[in-house]
This record gives structure tokens, C-alpha cells and sequence, in this order.
């Protein structure tokens, strides 16, 4: 008897519908998903995080073929999967035939060809080029499609036209002749990392100024600072993590000077260490973050995951920024890429702290399992104005797309099963993917 209650109990649950979360809303009207991912596919998309590297300077280079869609993130799996970095040269600076590319790659492909980075340029060479798979007979004419669409207006239209991009923002510098939608952020590495005599004096000659003193070496930093913000500069990028922790203690001006001291009586050729050379770095940055205040720049930090190999994870943890949240109050701080594998810090930070954003840009690529997780985790517990969906962090557009087309299917996803277990209305699902993928990022970019 006992049995069969348990059974019958076991087959009504089976029968209702899952619901996870409290139910607020209605039932939503039958077809609610496939409005939902239409509405996410019309929206105008502000691309927060680029390396795209432009048609002009890829027609000087040696990779407009099939190599061009591993570079940065396809190439990493390859490395990851055995491939020798001595190999880097010959496939990307040197000419040579897409089949001789080929057999460097294959081994590595084969053994990587399962990761996300390579599915999305799997997903691209088909959508864009009808090409099923990468190999031996396959490159060659999917390299000739690629030089072919390269002397057509190809890399701005697959931007604005397929992508929808309607702003997007590059690491590094500006895009001559793309101002009108490609913005820039900016780092400010030469100070933040300084360690030797050598990066001391390139900043002088640099700038035509000699640097005898721990305040001509501010002065320095303030005066790229204001060149970089005539130029156009619409963010400050912080991408020491790959080098150093992110932990930038407030340090007193005479420990920064023996550093200084030090360096500037050391040889030419002598490299002080990072730890060492840590109080120097540190009180350089709370300059920065001075400069950001003035100006009222948001600052971008790559947090979680570094690009490549034989990096240290630590130092890219989020919570290692958490005193500059309380310190600079009126300063936005940007975090990048969901701080993989930290989205629980990030979570926690993000709640605690009103200055942080949590930016999901390139996340989507590193693990979309993950990106799915914690986007649900964020919409729980984050304020939704602080949460920017996407960058693909990528150095070919058909990676961006590729990757934006992720993004989207994840997001809807996501929104469509919280407004089938009625937590959101279709309208707020709406009003989330408009907030994640616009106006968040452009009211903290100031681009409207
Ligand atoms: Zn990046």
C-alpha cells in the first residue's frame, strides 16, 4: 500500500509543470519563447570588448585565409592541445600556402576541434562560407572565400548588418575612419607593470620629457591620460592580471620612491620582480584611478581566465579588487568576462558593491555552460542596470558573430524559462535583454 502511494505521488509531481522559482507573474500567452528570442534578435547590440584587427592592416598580413579565424582563441585550444608555440611565426607571419598551414594545425585541430572556442569557428565557416568542416580539402577553397569577401566592405557590414552592432569598443586604440562606431579603451600597462630602469627611460623618451622623480613619473601618467581622453578614450582597461595580482594596495609615497630609487640606480638591462617592484605599480594605479575619478571614466578590468597559457588563475581574482570598491565610490569598475571561474565572487561583489558591473563579454566563449549558470545566478541577485551582456573579445568578425549568435540563444533561453515559471513577465524579459544588450552600456560608456 505504501508502495503505491508513494508511486502515485511520484507520477502527479511528474506531471506538473517544474517550477524552480516563485510564481509572480500569469502563465504567459502560448509562443512566449519564440517572441522572446525574435525581440532579443532585433535589438541594437553594444559590443563592449574587441581586438578586431581591421581589413586594412589584414591585406598587409599574412593571414587572410582560414588561420585568421583561430587567431587569439582557436590558436590557444591548439597550443592548450600540444601545438608547439614555436610554430606561432610560420602560421600567422610568414606566407605560406593554406595547405602547408594545414599540416601544422591538423594534429592540434584534432585533438581540439571539440572545445567551444573551435565550435564557434566551426558555426562561422558555415554560416558565412557554407563550409561544413575544417581539413585538408576544405581550407583551401574556405581560404579563397575569405580573401574573396575581404575586398568587399565585408568586415563592416557583417558588424553592422549582421551583428546589429550599433557601437562597439576596442582594446588598445582607435579605428581610423570607424570613429562613428568604434570606440576605444585604453591601458595605461607602461606604469602599472614598471619594473625596470628601461621602462622608465622608453616613457621619457616617449614623451620627450625626462623623468627624474616619482612626480615626473605621475606627471607622465597624467599626461597620457589626458592625451588618450583628447583622442577619444571612452574607458580605462586594467589588464595587469596577466602579469601580476589584482590586489593594488593604497601604498605610501616613500615606498613607492625606494622602488623608484632603486630602478632608476639599477643597470639598464636589470628587471626588478613583479613582487618587488608591487609598491611602485600600486601607488602608480591609485594615481590612475585619481585620473578616473577626475574624468569620470569607467575602468575595465580583465578578471577570471587568462588568454593563453601557463598564466596564474589567483591573480585575476576579483575579490583581490575588493578595496578599491570601497575606496573610489565614484568610480564604475567594469568586470570582465564574468571573472571565470569566479562568478559566485562576482555574484557576491556585485550585490555588495553599486560601483561594479558585471561584464559577460568573451564568457560566452570560454564556457557556455558556465555563462548560463551564473546569467541566471546575476538575474537573481544583481540590480539588472549593472549587467552588460556582451563583447566576443575576438580578432575576426566572424567570431563576433558567431559568438553574439551564442549570446542571444543563451540569453533567451534563460529569460524564456524564468517567464514559463512565471518569475518575469514576457515584457520584463523584453525589458532585461534590452537593458543587458543597449542601454546599460551605453549610459555607463555615455555613447547616446
Ligand atoms: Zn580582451
Amino acid at each position: 500500500m505504501k508502495y503505491r502511494i508513494s508511486f502515485i505521488l511520484l507520477i502527479l509531481t511528474a506531471s506538473l509543470p517544474v517550477r524552480a522559482q516563485l510564481q509572480i507573474k500569469p502563465p504567459p500567452a502560448q509562443g512566449f519563447e519564440r517572441r522572446i528570442r525574435k525581440y532579443i534578435d532585433t535589438l541594437s547590440i553594444i559590443d563592449t570588448h574587441e581586438h578586431l584587427v581591421g581589413p586594412e592592416m589584414l591585406a598587409d598580413g599574412f593571414f587572410l585565409d582560414f588561420s585568421l579565424l583561430l587567431l587569439q582563441n582557436g590558436y590557444d585550444d591548439l597550443i592548450s592541445a600540444g601545438m608547439p608555440d614555436t610554430l606561432y611565426d610560420k602560421l600567422f607571419n610568414e606566407e605560406l600556402q593554406p595547405s602547408a598551414k594545414w599540416e601544422i594545425v591538423e594534429p592540434w585541430w584534432q585533438n581540439s576541434f571539440n572545445t567551444s572556442f573551435n565550435r564557434i569557428i566551426l558555426y562561422g565557416i558555415r554560416h558565412f562560407y557554407g563550409i561544413d568542416d575544417l581539413n585538408a580539402s576544405t581550407v583551401g577553397p574556405l581560404s579563397e572565400k575569405i580573401r574573396k569577401a575581404y575586398e568587399t566592405n565585408w568586415f563592416d557590414r557583417i558588424l553592422l548588418d549582421s551583428c546589429r552592432i550599433k557601437y562597439l569598443i576596442k582594446d588598445g586604440n582607435h579605428m581610423p575612419g570607424r570613429d562613428v562606431y568604434v570606440k576605444y579603451e585604453k591601458r595605461f600597462d607602461d606604469w602599472l607593470l614598471l619594473r625596470s630602469k628601461f621602462g622608465i627611460d622608453s616613457l621619457a623618451i616617449q614623451q620627450l620629457d625626462p623623468i627624474y622623480s616619482i612626480d615626473d613619473l605621475e606627471k607622465s601618467l597624467t599626461l597620457a591620460f589626458e592625451k588618450e581622453l583628447k583622442k577619444g578614450m571612452i574607458a580605462v582597461k586594467v589588464f595587469t592580471s596577466y602579469y601580476r595580482t589584482l590586489n593594488f594596495e593604497k601604498v605610501d609615497k616613500e615606498s613607492a620612491k625606494k622602488v623608484f630609487r632603486s630602478l632608476v640606480n639599477g643597470d639598464m638591462d636589470f628587471r626588478m620582480e613583479m613582487k618587488d617592484a608591487k609598491p611602485l605599480q600600486d601607488y602608480l594605479f591609485h594615481h590612475l584611478m585619481s585620473l578616473a575619478l577626475k574624468y569620470d571614466m569607467p575602468v575595465a578590468i580583465h578578471t577570471g581566465l587568462q588568454a593563453g597559457k601557463g598564466k596564474i588563475i589567483d591573480d585575476s581574482n576579483p575579490e583581490h579588487l575588493t578595496n578599491l570598491f570601497a575606496l573610489y565610490p565614484g568610480i564604475d569598475f567594469v568586470l570582465y568576462h564574468g571573472s571565470f571561474p569566479y562568478g559566485g565572487e562576482l555574484s557576491a561583489l556585485a550585490k555588495n558593491y553599486r560601483n561594479v558591473y558585471i561584464d559577460m563579454n568573451w564568457a560566452w566563449a570560454v564556457s557556455p555552460t558556465y555563462t548560463r549558470h551564473h546569467l541566471n545566478l546575476w538575474l537573481e541577485m544583481v540590480p539588472v542596470n549593472r549587467l552588460i551582456a556582451f563583447g566576443g573579445d575576438a580578432m575576426a568578425v566572424e567570431n563576433v558573430y558567431s559568438e553574439l549568435i551564442l549570446a542571444r540563444n543563451i540569453i533567451s533561453d534563460v529569460l524564456s524559462e524564468k517567464v514559463r515559471e512565471g518569475y518575469y513577465s514576457e515584457d520584463e524579459a523584453k525589458k532585461i535583454g534590452k537593458m543587458i544588450f543597449h542601454d546599460n552600456a551605453a549610459r555607463l560608456y555615455k555613447l547616446e
